[in-house]
C-alpha cells in the first residue's frame, strides 16, 4: 500500500519526539508498504516566528510571513530523513516546492491549485520514504513560497494522498481519534469509530482543530480514506472520516465545537439603504476574510445595526476596511470577549427539539446567548469568552455524548 502519514506539532516537538515518529515510519515501512510523510514544525514554532515579525510590524506582508513561517516545517522534514537514514532506511526530505505543490497568491492562506506528483513518484520508485514540509507550497504567478492557513500540514498531506492516489491519509496527532468534543474541555467526551466528512467538517469549520477544516473539504473532494490517530499510542485505532452512507448508527448530534478565535464586529446606527452590505462585505471579501455570522436589525429612522463575526487573526485587516465604512456607521466595535459554541450531527436534519435543548441547557447554566446561527446539520451560538468550557460541557451532558 502506499499510505501518506502526518505528524502534527506535538508529535515532532522534541527531537525524541521525531526520534518516536522515525520509528513509527520504520514499522510502516518494514510493513512493506510506501510511505510519504508530512510534516508539521515542531510545536509553538510557528508562533514563535509569528511573534518574532511582530516584533517589527503588526501588519507585515504576507509573502514575507509565508518565507518565515515555511522554514518550521522545513527544520522537522530535514531532521526527520536525517534520522530516517541514520536508521538505514533511504529518506529524502522535500520542500512544498519540490513536492509540486502549486498554489494560488492568496499568501498566509493559499490554495492549493494542482499538485505535480512526478518527482514524488520518482523517488517512491527509487526506494526513498519521502518527508515533505507541510502547510506550504509555491505561488504559480510569482514562484513565491506560499503557506496554506494555520493547521495547514493536514491539508498537504490529503492533497497529495489524492494526488497520488494513496490508499489511506493518516493524520498522526496527541489525540487517538476524533472524540464528541474536546476531550481537554470535557474529559468523558467519547471516541468516534466513524465520522462523515460533513460532520467532520462542520467540526473542523466551528473550532475543532484536531483536523484543519480544508483538508476535511478536500479528503470529501477527494474521496481520500482519512484517518485520525495518535502518535503517542499507534498501536490504537483511530477515526475513520468517511462517506456518511458508511456509517450505520447515525447519532442525532455528533460532537460539540468550540472556537475562542472570534471576533464580534458590531456596526451601529448604520445607513438603511440598498447596496450597503454589498459593499462592507464585498470589501472584507476581497481582502480574504472569513466572515461567519451576520445578523442584521430591523431598521428605524433609516438607520440599522449590523453585527458579524469573523476570525481574530483577521482583526487587524478587517479594522483597516472598516475604516472606509467609519462614515456610514454612528459607532463600530470589535468585541473580542466572545467565542462560539456548536451543535453539529447529520441526524438534526430529521429531528425536532435538537435546538430547544440546546437553549434550555445554556439557560440552566446562566449563560445569555447573543447570536445564533443554524443550518442542516449545526446549531452555532455567541456567547460570552467566560462561559467557552462551561457551555460544551453542559451542551455535552444535555445531548448524553458520555453514554
Ligand atoms: P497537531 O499539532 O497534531 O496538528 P492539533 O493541536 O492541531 O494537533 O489538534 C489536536 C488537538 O485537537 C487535541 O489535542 C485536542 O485538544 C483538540 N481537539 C479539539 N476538538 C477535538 C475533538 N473533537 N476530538 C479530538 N481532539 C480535539
Ligand atoms: N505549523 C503550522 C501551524 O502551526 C501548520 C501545521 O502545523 O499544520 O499552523
Ligand atoms: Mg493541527
Amino acid at each position: 500500500m502506499l499510505k501518506v502519514l502526518k505528524f502534527g506539532g506535538t508529535s515532532v516537538g522534541t527531537l525524541d519526539r521525531i526520534q518516536n515518529v522515525a520509528n513509527i515510519i520504520k514499522k510502516i515501512k518494514d510493513e512493506g508498504h510506501d510511505v510519504i510523510a508530512v510534516v508539521s514544525a515542531m510545536s509553538g514554532e510557528t508562533n514563535k516566528l509569528i511573534e518574532y515579525a511582530e516584533y517589527y510590524s503588526k501588519t507585515p506582508k504576507a509573502d514575507e510571513i509565508d518565507m518565515l513561517l515555511s522554514s518550521g516545517e522545513r527544520v522537522t522534514s530535514a531532521l526527520l530523513s536525517i534520522a530516517l537514514n541514520e536508521m538505514g532506511y533511504k529518506a529524502t526530505s522535500m520542500s512544498g516546492r519540490q513536492a509540486g505543490i502549486m498554489t494560488d497568491n492568496a499568501h498566509t492562506k493559499a490554495r492549493i491549485e494542482s499538485i505535480d506528483t512526478t518527482e514524488m513518484k520518482k523517488a517512491i520508485k527509487d526506494g526513498n520514504i519521502i518527508i515533505v514540509a507541510g502547510f506550504q507550497g509555491v505561488a504559480l504567478d510569482t514562484l513565491r513560497v506560499s503557506t496554506l492557513g494555520r493547521g495547514g500540514s493536514d491539508l498537504t498531506a490529503v492533497a497529495i494522498a489524492g494526488a497520488i492516489e494513496a490508499d489511506v491519509c493518516e493524520i498522526y496527532t496527541d489525540v487517538d481519534g476524533i472524540y464528541t468534543t474536546d476531550p481537554r474541555i470535557e474529559p468523558k467526551a467519547k471516541k468516534l469509530d466513524k465520522i462523515s466528512y460533513d460532520e467532520m467538517l462542520e467540526l473542523a469549520s466551528l473550532g475543532a482543530k484536531v483536523l484543519q477544516n480544508r483538508s476535511v473539504e478536500m479528503a470529501k473532494k477527494l474521496n481520500v480514506n482519512l484517518v485520525s490517530r495518535s502518535s503517542f499510542t499507534p498501536e490504537v485505532e483511530g477515526t475513520l472520516i468517511t462517506k456518511e452512507e458508511n456509517i450505520m448508527e447515525k447519532p442525532i448530534v455528533s460532537g460539540i465545537a468550540l472556537d475562542k478565535n472570534q471576533v464580534r464586529v458590531g456596526m451601529y446606527g448604520v445607513t438603511d439603504k440598498p447596496g450597503i452590505a454589498a459593499s462592507i462585505f464585498t470589501s472584507l471579501a476581497d481582502e480574504n476574510i472569513n466572515v461567519d455570522m451576520i445578523v442584521q436589525t430591523v431598521g428605524v429612522d433609516g438607520k440599522t445595526d449590523l453585527d458579524f463575526t469573523i476570525p481574530t487573526t483577521d482583526l487587524q485587516i478587517c479594522k483597516k476596511v472598516m475604516e472606509k465604512f467609519k462614515t456610514q456607521a454612528e459607532n463600530i466595535d470589535y468585541n473580542e470577549a466572545i467565542c462560539k459554541v456548536s451543535i453539529v450531527g447529520v441526524g438534526m436534519k430529521s429531528h425536532t427539539g435538537v435546538a430547544s435543548k440546546a437553549f434550555t441547557a445554556l439557560a440552566s447554566e446562566n449563560i445569555n446567548i447573543r447570536i445564533i446561527s443554524t443550518s442542516e446539520i449545526k446549531i452555532s451560538m455567541i456567547i460570552d469568552l467566560k462561559y467557552a468550557e462551561l457551555a460544551v460541557r453542559a451542551l455535552h451532558d444535555a445531548y448524553a455524548l458520555d453514554k
